[in-house]
């Protein structure tokens, strides 16, 4: 069976209390197999759909899940921008193309399904916009109430859409991301509601299963693994994960964690630069890449850990060039993502030309949430069409034909 583990003082607590922080020091927790348990082999796995529940062995669900069929996203191999980088073996995992549009669907199936399992009936979130979207989407499947809170005015139009249509009850607090996760906190502690952002440990097992697929995608552990860290929960996830693979004997090496933040609000990049102990929060985090605009990254202290224990990397990127490598994936591509899943392929381009990565390298880049999420800042970028009148002359005028 599992239970909760604290990362830090490694008290251990059973798998269905309502806890998110460890009771005696305060630290993060995590969620703990015991590994000589699972029965299960890749042929078992590899005869399923790639999905999430794929990996069901390696999740803490019994009840039967609230799905959509999240997971499964398409792993492309960039052959156009790895030529112009120099890398023969660079891919992208787009996480756009699940139910909601971005990864955080992953973690919120298992989410919205532990709190069934744990007798919850309403769920809150504190959300830069796509874990606010994800959670109205699978509340409604589930059937329950959502109750999330939004920074005022710094929410991409599409993820406030979602959460509204979805039927979430949307409140949009006049502070930034790190103050309505606080407020959340405080609202579901006092008064029964699930918390569901990552500070969570059963959202982040959804998550981990990006790893999972990549590596059954590729036939093989990559060297390099790249994703945009806001909270961090993401990477720590994945790093979990792929512990866990190894742990059961499936891979035998762990690929370079390596997270890339937005200049503006990078505080794992400064702890990692200049390895403190833990990160110092950032009080006025900026971006244009709002998914990642987050200046107390509530997962930090287990990124970190990711980073060091596999010689990983942690680099930032400006916001031109994360809306610089949303247009070349676009444009070079085909693939059409938000400005925070941009910060990744940025951030090896970035680190190619640095030298920090090596060519020969086989690296997955995480791309998470789809381009429609944000079409302000798109329409932003490019030239408006051209109107014209209704007949042909002014048509081959316009074309220059
Ligand atoms: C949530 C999110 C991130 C950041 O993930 P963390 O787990 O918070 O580090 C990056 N990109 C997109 C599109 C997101 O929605
Ligand atoms: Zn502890």
């Amino acid at each position: 069976m599992e239970r909760l583990v604290c990362v830090n003082c490694g008290a251990a607590y059973p798998a269905d209390e309502i806890l998110y922080n460890c009771i005696k020091c305060g630290h993060l927790l995590a969620v703990q197999y015991n590994l000589d348990e699972i029965a299960v082999t890749k042929k078992v796995w590899e005869k399923r759909p790639l999905s999430v529940w794929r990996y069901r062995e390696l999740l803490p669900v019994r009840i039967e899940p609230v799905t959509l069929q999240e997971g499964g996203t398409p792993l492309y191999h960039l052959n156009r921008l790895g030529e112009e980088m120099g890398l023969l073996h660079l891919y992208a995992k787009h996480e756009g193309m699940n139910p909601s549009g971005s990864f955080k669907d992953r973690g919120m199936t298992v989410g919205v399904s532990m709190a069934l399992q744990l007798n919850m009936r309403s769920v809150a979130c504190a959300s830069t916009g796509n874990t606010s979207a994800s959670l109205a989407v699978y509340a409604a499947k589930a059937g329950i109430p959502a109750v999330v809170l939004l920074p005022a005015g710094k929410v991409a139009i599409g993820k406030v859409a979602q959460a509204l249509i979805h039927g979430a009850r949307v409140i949009s607090i006049r502070g930034n991301f790190d103050r309505a996760l606080e407020m959340v906190h405080d609202l579901c502690l006092s008064h029964g509601l699930y918390l569901l952002n990552s500070i969570n440990p059963y959202r982040l097992e959804g998550q981990k299963t990006i790893g999972f697929e990549a590596v059954d995608q590729l036939g093989g552990v990559p060297d390099r693994f790249v994703l945009p860290v806001g909270n961090a929960g993401n990477i720590s996830a994945v790093y979990k994960g792929l512990l866990e693979l190894e742990g059961l004997g499936f891979i035998d090496a762990l690929p370079m964690m390596t997270g890339i933040q937005a200049l503006g609000s990078s505080p794992v990049v400064r702890a990692i630069r200049e390895n403190l102990p833990e990160v110092i929060p950032e009080p006025h985090p900026e971006t244009v890449a709002t998914a990642i605009r987050i200046g107390a990254p509530v997962n930090a202290e287990k990124a970190l850990v990711a980073i060091r224990k596999t010689g990983g990397y942690a680099e930032s990127v400006t916001d031109e060039e994360i809306l610089q490598m949303q247009r070349d994936l676009a444009r070079k591509e085909g693939i059409g993502v938000e400005p925070a899943s941009a910060a990744s392929v940025a951030g090896v381009k970035k680190l190619v030309e640095s030298g920090v990565i090596d060519r020969s390298e086989r690296i997955v880049c995480v791309v998470t949430g789809h381009l429609l999420k944000d079409p302000d800042t798109v329409i932003r970028q490019c030239e408006p069409p051209t109107e014209i009148d209704a007949d042909l002359p002014s048509l081959l005028s316009a074309l220059r034909l």
